[in-house]
């Protein structure tokens, strides 16, 4: 029986945990002090670290969790310079097995937020850590990569079976769907949505996970193809696309929008 949960830590970050009550596996640790808290809080041993991407928040952790586990943990992480601690190269030619917890997670590329952001997805146990490139209602800024580039990683989300767990890092959740409502005032599924994950934040919980359906019906920046999306696109371009743009262009117009919100 496999339990995963959130870490707050920073302002808004979630560092996710995934223990069988004996071993565990830290998900970006960004911070290591309430990742240890939690481990002997619980007991539990460090199996593994996973790292999808380079940024402070996701990586400031890996030192000080292996002085306090020992230098042997396997830190799985994208093939980046400057990723310290990284002892093993994730990418998607090879599975990602943790024997210990019996996972085993296929290596999504996600070029976008940045150029070398990974996910790792268990098929079985329907479960996706996608770091900053996909968050509840809404996306990751593009740091590095293009719109292009993100929409097609945002594709490989979107193709997920519909039921996928997905873990983002941040609880960024309720000012994205606010966005997301400008952007789809009709979007019947986003206003029911809004109530629930309003009454979740009002008794402090997570708004997280959420599951790929969920996303494909609520998160603008997976309804490249909604007509009232590609509206707003046109819009939001001041028309320098239209109603015939490709999801890229309808994604980018999108994405800028919001950046400018
Ligand atoms: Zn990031």
């Amino acid at each position: 029986m496999l339990t995963i949960v959130p870490i707050p830590a920073f302002t808004d970050n979630y560092l996710w945990v995934i223990h069988d009550d004996a071993n565990a596996i830290a998900i970006d640790p960004g911070d290591a002090l309430p990742v240890i808290d939690y481990l002997a809080a619980h007991d539990l041993a460090l199996s593994a670290i996973l790292i999808t991407h380079h940024h402070y928040d996701h990586v400031g952790g890996i030192g000080a969790l292996k002085q306090w586990c020992g230098e042997n943990i396997p830190v799985y992480a994208p093939e980046t310079s400057n990723i310290k601690g990284r002892t093993h190269t994730a990418d998607p030619t090879k599975m990602v097995s943790i024997a210990a917890l019996g996972l085993d997670f296929k290596v999504l590329s996600l070029p976008g937020h940045t150029l070398d952001h990974i996910a790792f997805y268990s098929a079985t146990h329907g479960l996706c850590f996608c770091g900053d490139v996909l968050f509840a209602g809404g996306c990751g800024r593009l740091r590095e990569g293009t719109s292009l580039e993100a929409q097609h990683s945002l594709a490989q989300l979107r193709a997920l079976p519909i039921e996928t767990q997905i873990f983002c890092a941040h609880e960024y959740t309720l000012a994205n769907l606010r966005f997301a409502l400008i952007v789809e005032p009709n979007n019947v599924a986003l206003k029911a949505r809004i109530a629930v994950e309003t009454q979740k934040r009002a008794e402090n919980k997570p708004t997280l996970p959420t599951t790929i359906g969920l996303e494909i019906a609520t998160n603008p920046f997976l309804r490249w193809d909604a007509s009232e999306v590609k509206l707003a696109a046109e819009r939001a371009s001041s028309g320098t696309i239209d109603r015939n743009a490709s999801p890229d262009e309808i994604f980018g117009a999108i994405r800028a929008w919001k950046d400018r919100f």
